[in-house]
């Protein structure tokens, strides 16, 4: 098998997919995105992700996209840590701190449904990009000249696409790392989270647009989405025994929002769903001229709002290997580059914040809940210290270090 083509493919119109094959095009590379969801069902996705770190909206605005969902979103330079215990706000945060290190010192609320459908517009309009909607990924194979893509469109008729590089934005079920044989190391918390959707303005009580609540029971986040209508998302713990019907029953979902907080009246409900939380990072991000980017390289919990926002800078930083292999002014041996600094960001920062973060509001022992607080109450309240922290919280630590990797 061989193939001259200098063609990029690349499988998933999720974030991830969709920033790569911008940045491709942007740079004159010829992409063929394939996405298995149809135009029909493109937006039925279940809410996810949403909140959008300073660096990854600089990412955003050089391929033109900020400008198209700025509007679309909530501008949140606050976030806030809560004890719920005690009905007490532990500390606040202000981006602010990074206004010398950002021109973006603030996160913006907007969710990844808004993103892919902007961006999706986007794709299907630029000449570069060969958007193929309705069209599962099934297998490929791959020689020294090229790959070549095996997909299915929805009448089951079959076509192989041939390619230079076959870049899997897969998520996390990813087939390019099955085929591969790739282990996705790590592992899965035992319980699920509960995420409920509700029209509710819990400014009203203090809380920020983006909040983090620790608890010894029942530990929760707090986040704003813009309308309309305005919604709220609150995540809850729930046991691995729990029935997930059961969880989700109306006046189940009534009862925790009561008890997080009480008010006259129904809560007006929008949505609710559970999901299942892994931390997980691949041995590999490549092999040969098959490359992983984003969940299919490496999932985690959202608590810190890593995930996507990771994935996407996996996304800038592979286009910008790409197109200068493409281009001949760099050889192969840079996409090793790659899998060094990205699997090191996915490593030591977005496992390990939100495992901690995790555990901060999990946390049970008094005693450390308090020293919890109290360092991050000090540390909210000294400028400098306050930086350091949101320089890692909003993964711009991550980039400078990635950079220092040869
Ligand atoms: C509740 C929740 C909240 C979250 N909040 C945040 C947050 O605030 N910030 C953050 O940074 N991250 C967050 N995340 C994580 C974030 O959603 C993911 O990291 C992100 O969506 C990954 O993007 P992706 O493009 O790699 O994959 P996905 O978003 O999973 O997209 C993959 C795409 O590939 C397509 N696809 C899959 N298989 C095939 C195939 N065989 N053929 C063709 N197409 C295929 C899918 O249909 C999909 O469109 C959250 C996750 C959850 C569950």
């Amino acid at each position: 098998m061989t193939s001259k083509s200098d063609r990029v493919i690349v499988i998933g119109a999720g974030p991830v997919g969709l920033c790569l094959s911008l940045a491709l095009a942007q740079a004159d590379v010829q992409v063929t995105l394939i996405e298995q969801l149809g135009e029909h069902n493109f937006l039925d996705q279940v809410p996810r992700a949403g909140t959008n770190h300073p660096a990854t909206l600089d990412m955003f605005d050089r391929i033109g996209l900020y400008e198209r969902i700025a509007p679309r979103g909530i501008i949140a330079p606050v976030f806030h840590y809560w004890d719920r215990a005690r009905g007490e706000l532990v500390a606040a945060f202000d981006h602010i701190h990074l206004k010398d290190d950002t021109r973006f010192p603030y996160v913006l609320q907007c969710e990844r449904i808004k993103i892919i459908e902007e961006a999706l517009v986007m794709a299907k309009a630029h000449p570069n990009i060969d958007v193929r909607m309705a069209t599962t990924f099934t297998s490929f194979e791959q020689s020294a000249d090229g790959v070549v893509a095996h997909v299915a469109d929805e009448a089951g008729a079959n076509e192989a696409i041939a390619g230079a590089y076959l870049v899997s934005g897969e998520g996390a079920r990813s087939i390019v790392r099955k085929d591969l044989d790739i282990a996705f190391e790590g592992f899965t918390y035992p319980d699920r989270t509960l995420n409920i959707e509700v029209a509710y303005d819990f400014r009203r009580h203090g809380y920020a647009e983006r909040n983090y609540i620790s608890d010894p029971d029942e530990w929760s986040n707090l986040f704003h989405w813009k309308g309309p209508p305005d919604r709220w998302r609150v995540h809850f713990p729930t046991k691995p025994e729990d029935d997930e019907q059961a969880l989700q029953r109306p006046e189940a979902l009534q009862a925790r929002l009561q008890a997080f907080l009480p008010k006259p009246g129904d809560y007006e409900i929008c949505g609710s769903n559970l999901y299942t939380v892994h931390q997980r990072v691949a041995q590999k991000f490549r092999v040969g001229r098959a490359i992983l980017a984003g969940d299919s390289a490496h999932v985690n919990s959202p608590i810190g709002a890593m995930g996507m926002n990771s994935g996407v800078h996996d996304a800038f930083n592979l286009a910008d290997k790409l197109i200068r292999i493409l281009r001949k002014e760099v050889g192969e041996e840079v996409l090793d580059r790659y899998e060094r600094q990205r699997r090191h960001v996915a490593v030591q920062h977005t496992q390990a914040e939100t495992m901690r973060n995790k555990r901060v509001l999990a946390e049970k022992d008094p005693a450390v809940r308090k020293k919890n607080h109290d360092q991050l109450r000090r540390t909210a309240e000294d400028p400098k210290l306050a930086r350091a922290f949101l320089l890692r919280s909003s993964l711009i630590e991550s980039l400078r270090e990635a950079e220092q990797i040869a």
